[in-house]
């Protein structure tokens, strides 16, 4: 059978149908507590909401057909990481993106990992003896450089390390890592997946099933669970993660396109434009684009007066929204220039976003 396409896993994803008489719609289960029974009756699907709930295993399922596995929700996309770091990252060290997300690197730190920093777009070539995970961000965030998953999960392998992809800005049908040889996807679902700027949630899928019990133990003994409501949102904002997408990256690809265009604007990074650098792996690995995309301007000053004069794009960290968001990412410590700016396109139409930032540059 031909697979289905990505509107139709979206909006059907995430469970059994439902009997006659049931919701199709069910709400979030809020009960921290479930009926136990008497001693000799059968254990029931849940009996306390740290260690779980059926309001979770409908989003898990849905994230899980889309990735390729089995997937554990977590109560953010840090959550996810520190799950990934406590359970597979003991007896060696950890490889992470120089580049990548800059709390991951915080938290290793924090935990007293002994950590290897590779840039993204050298990862394929890191030295691999005594690493235990290595933990690629591909795309990576801010920078939109891209490596190659296949061939670090090759040479990870053959040294006895497990590989882990932050797959945030690619979201499950951008890539599909565990198709590339990644025994663990982590993402922060905050962003497109949930996709309206109401939730922060994370999750972890692994195709291998005893590390995915490694992962549902470290949530329960760890405590970062998800609310049922926010997963709940998530599951509804996923049911349009096909059509939001479509729109952003035609965004993206027409702002990165008139953005080079721009006197003011240097170094405009889309992995989708033909010529990027990071196009043919990204086109090689990636099933479709997203609506990140970066640039620069001459410093602070200038972005300020750009977010100053635009109607449409806020002054927002996050991405993946229905609203345009711009992003300083020196502000937060990244190692890049002043005035570089990670740009999340949203669902406005294309014209009038387009109009309104070259407007606001001029
Ligand atoms: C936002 C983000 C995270 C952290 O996710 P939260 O949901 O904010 O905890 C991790 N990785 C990447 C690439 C991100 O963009």
């Amino acid at each position: 059978m031909t697979e289905l396409g990505d509107g139709t896993r979206c909006v059907h994803g995430g469970g059994p149908a439902p009997g006659v008489g049931e919701p199709l719609h069910p709400g979030p289960v809020l009960s921290s507590t479930f009926e136990l029974g008497l001693p000799g009756d059968p254990a029931g699907a849940d009996f306390y909401g740290r260690a779980g709930n059926p309001t979770w295993r409908v989003l898990e399922s849905a994230i899980g057909g889309l990735e390729g596995g089995d997937c554990t929700l977590f109560a953010s996309g840090m959550a996810a990481t520190a799950a990934v770091l406590l359970s597979c990252a003991r007896g060696g060290e950890v490889v992470l993106p120089s580049d990548g997300y800059y709390l991951a690197r915080a938290l290793a730190a924090d935990l007293g990992l002994p950590v290897r920093l590779v840039p993204t777009t050298l990862a394929a070539e890191a030295p691999m003896h005594d690493v235990a995970l290595v933990l690629l961000e591909t795309p990576s965030n801010p920078g939109l450089d891209v490596c190659d998953i296949v061939v670090v999960a090759a040479r990870a392998h053959a040294a006895g390390a497990l590989v882990a992809v932050d797959n945030t800005t690619a979201t499950p049908l951008g890539q599909r890592p565990l198709e590339l040889g990644a025994d663990l996807v982590v993402a922060s679902d905050t962003k497109a997946l949930a996709g309206h700027g109401d939730v922060v949630l994370g999750h972890v899928t692994t195709a291998d099933p005893a590390l995915a019990a490694r992962l549902r133990d470290t949530r329960t003994r760890g405590g970062a669970v998800p609310g049922p409501m926010e997963v709940w949102l998530a599951h509804r904002g996923l049911g349009t993660l096909d059509l939001r997408l479509e729109r952003q990256a035609a965004n993206a690809r027409a702002l990165a396109t008139a953005l080079r265009g721009h006197p003011a604007v240097r170094d405009v990074r889309w992995p989708g434009l033909a010529d990027d650098p990071a196009h043919a792996v990204a086109a090689r690995q990636m099933r479709r684009w997203n609506g990140v995309l970066r640039f620069t301007l001459r410093d602070p000053a200038a972005v300020g007066a750009f977010l100053a004069a635009s109607r449409f794009v806020e002054s927002a960290t996050s991405f993946g929204g229905l609203r345009t968001s711009a992003d300083r990412r020196e502000r937060w410590g990244d190692d890049v220039a002043s005035g570089l700016v990670r740009l999340s396109a949203g669902c406005e139409d294309t014209a009038d976003l387009v109009e309104d930032v070259l407007a606001a540059l001029d």
